[in-house]
């Protein structure tokens, strides 16, 4: 199936200088983050989006709004993560290339800004946003999600929250031959 991600910029007129602004929902199809952290197949993200013609392509512009969710890996109480996120990427024309010395420097200049990862390639009028919006969100994503930097995470023992427990909270360590007693009400 297409990705949900293309977009046909024929709107916008393929002279230099000529900009476009959109701003687009996404309804996620597949899961963008990682095990312990992404915003869920389902969710809406939003994307507002410029595009803006270029000698050799389409410039694009975006901004990334959207949650993801998780859980602590401290205590395991679930967690939304607000993100908010930008990139700017130049999809070329298929056969466009620069021709002249003076396009090739001016190529060079206007890619400054741009990422310098895989080169995104317009497909006709279409952009295809899958791969810069994925890599954006996932990017800032923590490997260490937590409910809080101070959580104290659970009782190794009991499982419990410390943060429920009281601050005396201990357990006796129990001789294992007596270990199978212990449920017993005597
Ligand atoms: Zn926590
Ligand atoms: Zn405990």
């Amino acid at each position: 199936m297409k990705s949900i991600f293309y977009f046909n910029t024929f709107e916008l007129p393929r002279r230099a200088g000529e900009m476009k602004e959109y701003e687009l929902p996404f309804d996620l199809t597949e899961a963008i983050g990682i095990d312990v952290i992404a915003v869920p197949v389902g969710d809406r993200i939003f994307v507002d989006l410029k595009i803006e013609s270029v000698k050799e392509g389409v410039l694009v512009t975006a901004a990334v709004e959207a949650t993801a969710k998780g859980v602590c890996t401290r205590c395991l109480d679930p967690i939304e993560l607000e993100l908010d996120r930008n990139f700017i990427e130049l999809y070329r024309y298929e056969s466009g290339k620069a021709h002249t010395k003076a396009e090739r420097k001016r190529a060079r200049e206007e890619e400054e800004d741009v990422d310098e990862d895989e080169e995104l390639m317009m497909e006709g009028d279409e952009i295809n946003l899958e791969a810069p919006i994925r890599d954006c969100l996932i990017l800032d994503l923590p490997i260490n999600p937590l409910c809080d930097e101070e959580c104290e995470g659970l009782c190794q023992i009991c499982g419990q929250k410390w943060v429920d427990l009281p601050d005396d909270h201990a357990h006796e360590v129990i001789d294992a031959r007596w270990a199978g007693l212990s449920g017993l009400d005597f």
